[in-house]
């Protein structure tokens, strides 16, 4: 049986054009700065989000590590989204390595904050029981909350903020290319008022492993160094770089497909009985759908997709994420809305 698998576009497999440009790939020792595969994709990185330095790491996680340690000195605070990656799942990294303490502030559905309350989380200096606050986080796209983008008005209204008291600003972009697709602007435009940024070369774009994480000189050269504290410094990643290079240059605007798919899959699903959904939430690639009482458990639920062949996630409560990718088609969205709508039928109680 074919397998729908719209768990994550980090599902997607490397291209033959990347496998090809990696089996073919000039390399050096990276940790010496010699790869010059790594170097070229750095720069294309860096030039492509505006800034003057990139930095190859394994994973979204790593940079996102990373730029905490850059920024904050042990026992600063350092400010998230109360439904940012950083805070749900990165294993309590930036505590636990950066020894930083995490203080939250509210995402509205599409993963904005208010520039008040971000304001009111600042520690004001001179108050010698308070932390230090060193870094804001945010995030775009919104992974948990609806695949949100924001705009570079949104951005720079925190980012404002955050400077006028001192606090540098990192952007998880693991998708920020979804976010400059949704919106059709230049990259470089949604991470002008950010300090640094990181994004994910694995998920929609296809390749099989990596990150890159952007930002004035001084800092990647800082990060550099906590890339080589962590394990993160690779000899001849220039194998692993020459699939980024590709995905840059290849699978940026077919993102655009993504988007059409996810949308489409949730004007289908906002249709089925005892889902809701608002199709009018989701301007990227990821869905969340949201089981009414009446089909019962969640899990049950996710277990009979699993066995008509849709996998999917489960971000907790009782909602259900769906993520579009390179290896779902049209086709494959329309067989997906099925199986829902049949599972939801064979689950749906009579209201008691
Ligand atoms: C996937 C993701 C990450 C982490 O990336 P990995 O490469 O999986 O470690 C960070 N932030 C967001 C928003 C993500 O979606």
């Amino acid at each position: 049986m074919p397998v729908i698998d719209l768990r994550s576009d980090t599902v997607t497999k490397p291209t033959e054009e990347m496998r090809a440009a990696m089996a073919q790939a000039e390399v050096g020792d990276d940790v010496m700065g010699e790869d010059p595969t790594v170097n070229r994709l750095e720069q294309m990185a860096a030039e492509l989000l505006g800034k003057e330095a990139g930095l190859l790491t394994s994973s979204g996680t790593m940079s996102n590590l990373i730029a905490a340690l850059s920024h904050c000195r042990r026992g600063d605070e350092v400010i998230m989204g109360s439904e940012g990656h950083m805070f749900w799942n990165e294993v309590a990294g930036a505590a636990t390595l950066a020894a930083v303490q995490v203080r939250t502030v509210p995402n509205d559905s599409q993963g904005r904050m208010d520039p008040g309350d971000v304001e009111a989380s600042i520690r004001p200096p001179g108050n010698i029981h308070f932390p230090r606050t060193s870094l804001l986080c945010l995030e775009n796209t919104h992974n948990r909350c609806n695949g949100g983008v924001l705009t570079p008005e949104d951005t720079r209204s925190v980012s404002e903020v955050a400077h006028a008291n001192g606090v540098a600003v990192h952007l998880d972009g693991a998708r920020v290319f979804n976010a400059a697709v949704a919106l059709e602007v230049p990259a470089k435009d949604l991470v002008a008022d950010v300090d640094d940024v990181s994004f994910c070369l694995s998920k929609g774009l296809s390749a099989p492993v990596g990150s890159v994480l952007c930002g004035s000189q001084e800092f990647v050269e800082q990060a550099r160094k906590w890339r080589k504290m962590l394990g993160g410094g690779m000899r001849q990643a220039g194998v692993i770089a020459a699939a980024g290079v590709v995905a840059l240059e290849t699978m940026v605007d077919r993102l655009a497909e993504d988007h059409s798919n996810a949308s489409r899959l949730a004007s289908g699903l906002s249709q089925v009985p005892g889902i809701r959904l608002d199709p009018g939430s989701f301007q990227t690639n990821i869905v969340f759908l949201e089981l009414e009482a009446e089909l019962g458990s969640v899990h049950e639920f996710i277990s009979r997709l699993n066995q008509h062949g849709l996998k999917v996630s489960y971000p907790g409560g009782r909602r259900i994420r769906l993520v579009t990718h390179r290896h779902i088609s049209p086709g494959d969205v329309e067989q997906a809305v099925d199986i829902v709508a049949k599972v939801a039928r064979e689950q749906r109680k009579p209201a008691a």
